[in-house]
């Protein structure tokens, strides 16, 4: 016990720890002076933790208007902001990891880049994903922009790579670090910069947009420079139709076989595996926007002269119109259309028919291919009242929606975790075919369910080949029904939520906690609204 006369009362002490000397630091001025308030408190506030509407504004602020206009323009939001998805960095980086000879940085918060780097090594990545780390003094500074810089004179090395992918994440995109400074290319290594800020962008989907059609663009340009490098297959002797959107590999096969009879023959599936193959894509008469959100990507494909045919080859009628669309765009002879129609669609019908899927199908997810695998249940025989898409509604699913309108199934775009939980409960289908907490709150209800990207994006989907993958797997979904009813029966009264598991006395609720922290987000809520008015 301690008592002096400059101190008032007294100071209880138990070991020396009271006479350590802390060090304060000083502000210093020259970076105080650098710091903008809003990037200021954008670096200290983060990502996710930061409502959006603070980040944009930080990063508007900070010279990122024109990238998030476009962003906004490529990829409109509504009827609600942003559906519930992982980060959406996630799907330009897992674009990147799968190219050959091609590296990537991350540049963001080591949280995100710890979620982002564990989810692609979940993923099967098989490679590294590079980091450069920041303080708030390196992000306000500059010094950011330095070290990346640096990393990617580092890395550049052309016997390992031909590009190199530095992607900001959303508190390097808030705070304005220049990506587009960073030197085109190095000894022949292309460097890609690109912004995929949660807040630009709302899906991880769309974030494979964003890097698929920033290297189109770059591919492009180097093409109108001059003669490029041919792709490791060789050209194709035939006109070629480039895919666009990742799908189950024997797709591109049978799309191809479809495309033969007219002369035609498919060509590489964009996001490409690698480098060349973005030359072959551009070098095609026609692309086939299979997935629908590609927008970015389909706006290089239009510079560079290419038609665009949305829709894909799902089912009988979707076949049998899209190789009609692909034939017109291609200005083929009416007869080798028909010719084409007639060697597969006798083969989907007849699959189809050997493969009926008897019940009501809800459908949900995030891929882009929710529309075709509704098509493909109806074509099959299943009634599929609802459909929601975290995707948005664009002209290349056009086609697909007014088919599946037309037998009267309900489709939501940019469909919440809400609205697939409310269709699930009013429906109460044979089987919910959705995200995993639309899976999860339909396995509780004794709702047979299957996860959307793991169990259905997982199979082939187009012509013969997809028109009967989907009733093997769904059929034997339904069929677990009573399982599911003795299942719950089994949990019955082990609680919900976070009261669920078994207790020794009752579970201590907290309502009062519930209601502080609701008040808290409330708060937080109308914080952002009152900043988006501003
Ligand atoms: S980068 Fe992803 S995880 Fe990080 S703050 Fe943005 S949205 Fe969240």
């Amino acid at each position: 016990m301690t008592h002096s006369s400059d101190t008032k009362g007294y100071e209880v002490g138990y070991d020396d720890a009271g006479k350590v000397q802390i060090i304060e630091g000083e502000a210093r001025e020259d970076v105080t002076e650098a710091l903008d308030a809003g990037v200021q408190a954008t670096a200290l506030e983060g990502g996710c933790t930061a409502s959006a509407g603070t980040m944009e504004t930080a990063a508007r602020a900070a010279g990122k208007s024109d990238i998030l206009d476009q962003y906004a323009k490529d990829y409109p939001k509504g009827p609600h902001d942003q559906p519930q998805s992982m980060c959406p960095a996630f799907g330009s980086l897992r674009v990147g990891l799968r190219m050959k000879r091609v590296a990537t940085i991350l540049s963001g918060s080591a949280c995100c880049v710890y979620g982002l780097t564990f989810v692609s090594h979940f993923y099967g990545a098989r490679r590294s994903v590079g980091y450069v780390p920041f303080d708030s003094e390196s992000l306000v500074t500059g010094k950011l922009f330095e070290d990346i810089r640096e990393s990617v004179h580092d890395m550049a090395d052309p016997d390992r790579y031909d590009a190199i992918v530095v992607t900001n994440l959303c508190v390097p995109t808030a705070s304005g670090v220049p990506l587009r400074l960073l030197p085109r290319e190095i000894n022949g290594v292309r460097i890609v910069g690109i912004d995929v800020p949660g807040f630009g962008i709302p899906t991880h989907a769309e974030a494979k947009d964003v890097l698929a059609g920033a290297m189109l663009k770059y591919a492009r340009e180097e093409v109108k420079a001059g003669p490029v490098a041919r792709p490791v297959g060789g050209k194709h002797d035939r006109p070629t139709v480039a895919l666009l959107g990742e799908m189950f590999p024997a797709d591109p096969m049978m799309i191809g076989a479809m495309l033969a009879p007219m002369g035609l023959a498919a060509g590489p599936v964009v996001p490409t595996r690698e480098w060349r193959e973005l030359y072959a894509a551009l070098d095609c008469g026609v692309a086939a926007a299979i997935h629908p959100f590609y927008t970015a990507a389909v706006r290089e494909f239009q510079a560079a002269g290419r038609k665009i045919v949305g829709s894909a080859p799902v089912g009988h009628d979707g076949t049998a119109a899209w190789l009609a669309a692909i034939g017109d765009a291609y200005n083929v002879n009416p007869d080798m259309i028909a010719a084409a129609q007639n060697a597969f669609l006798p083969a989907i019908k007849g699959a189809l028919a050997g493969s009926q899927i008897n019940g009501t199908v809800t459908l949900s997810g995030y891929e882009g291919s929710e529309l075709l695998v509704a098509r493909l249940l109806i074509d099959s025989g299943a009634d599929v009242p609802y459909v929601g898409t975290a995707c948005p509604r664009t002209e290349w699913s056009r086609p697909d929606a007014e088919w599946l309108e037309a037998k009267g199934v309900k489709i939501v775009y940019r469909a919440s975790l809400e609205d697939d939980l409310a269709a699930v409960d009013a429906i109460k289908p044979d089987l919910a075919i959705g995200t995993t907490p639309v899976v999860q709150h339909a396995k509780e209800r004794g709702i047979p369910s299957l996860y959307f990207t793991n169990l259905i994006s997982a199979r082939p989907l187009m012509g013969p080949a997809g028109a009967g993958s989907l009733a093997q797997v769904v059929n034997a979904a339904i069929a677990g029904k009573e399982k599911m009813d003795t299942m719950r029966a089994f949990f019955e009264g082990v609680g919900h939520g976070d009261t669920a598991g078994v207790w020794e006395g009752s579970p201590n609720l907290r309502p009062d906690f519930r209601a502080a922290h609701q008040k808290k987000l409330d708060k937080m809520a109308r914080a952002a609204k009152a900043q988006e008015m501003i």
